[in-house]
């Protein structure tokens, strides 16, 4: 993995039309109101589909080796959700995906809903390293179905080494916060999600939806290889947003 290829995950600028496509498909994602200790400006919903449904798939483009490896890779979330992939050629499709060397980059689950045409996914076509290709298309996936970034969990505790990760971005190390390129540094790595927006299991470091992190950006001697497979934590989190009917 390189810094090339490091997934972008795009959050909606219009909430409220986020909020609206999301209820209208899944009226599970409105947010849990029960909680007295959070403020309900600082709950947010969900962006998961409507489960049972069958999810199309439009490849915008790309070889038919690099569709085959994408079905491959993104079907290995199907045992754990309540949703069938529907892949198919063309410009009409629920999620949109283009092949563009380099990129890697995914709308969240139903804010795919908000761009009318044009991808809703990107993903980089060398499948010269088969185990990583997978990887990064299970995390894109990931996304697609509503996930989050796991190294961003409210309880993340990766000792970053700020000065070396800003550096590695070219942000000043005396950049001011408003500086874009530190903003989008610290989006990306360090402004962790707030506890009301994720479900509330642990953090974990294995999950595919966590990035690889390098050791020279940390502090001591820590760092996380690229995770290759779904982790259990991923399969139950799917699970619990994608419930088959007699799982309820
Ligand atoms: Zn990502």
């Amino acid at each position: 993995m390189n810094l090339q290829t490091v997934c972008t995950a795009k959050q909606p600028s219009e909430r409220p039309q986020s909020y609206a496509v999301a209820i209208t498909e899944n009226p599970a994602n409105a947010p849990a109101s029960s909680s007295t200790r959070q403020k309900r400006a600082v709950a947010r919903h969900t962006n998961f589909w409507a489960p049972g449904r069958v999810l199309r798939i439009a490849f915008l483009n790309g070889e038919p080796p690099f569709k085959e490896a994408v079905k491959t890779a993104a079907s290995q979330w199907l045992p754990y959700i309540n949703l069938t992939f529907d892949f198919v050629e063309g410009e009409q499709g629920d999620i949109r995906i283009a092949s563009e060397p380099g990129a890697y980059w995914s709308l969240i689950g139903t804010n795919a809903l908000l761009v009318e045409e044009g991808p809703t996914m990107l993903l980089s076509p060398d499948l010269r390293m088969p185990a990583f290709f997978a990887a990064n298309v299970m995390h894109e996936f990931g996304h697609a179905l509503g996930a989050e970034h796991e190294h961003l969990h409210p309880q993340a505790n990766i000792p970053w080494n700020r000065k070396a990760v800003y550096r590695a971005h070219g942000v000043d190390e005396d950049a001011e916060e408003g500086d874009y390129t530190r903003n989008m540094v610290d989006e990306r790595y360090f402004n962790l999600l707030n506890s009301s927006e994720v479900d509330h299991s642990p953090y974990d470091p294995k999950s595919i939806m966590h990035y690889a992190i390098r050791q020279e950006w940390t502090e001591g001697d820590f760092k996380i290889d690229l995770n290759l497979v779904l982790s259990e934590k991923d399969k139950a989190f799917m699970s619990k947003a994608y419930p088959r009917q007699n799982a309820i």
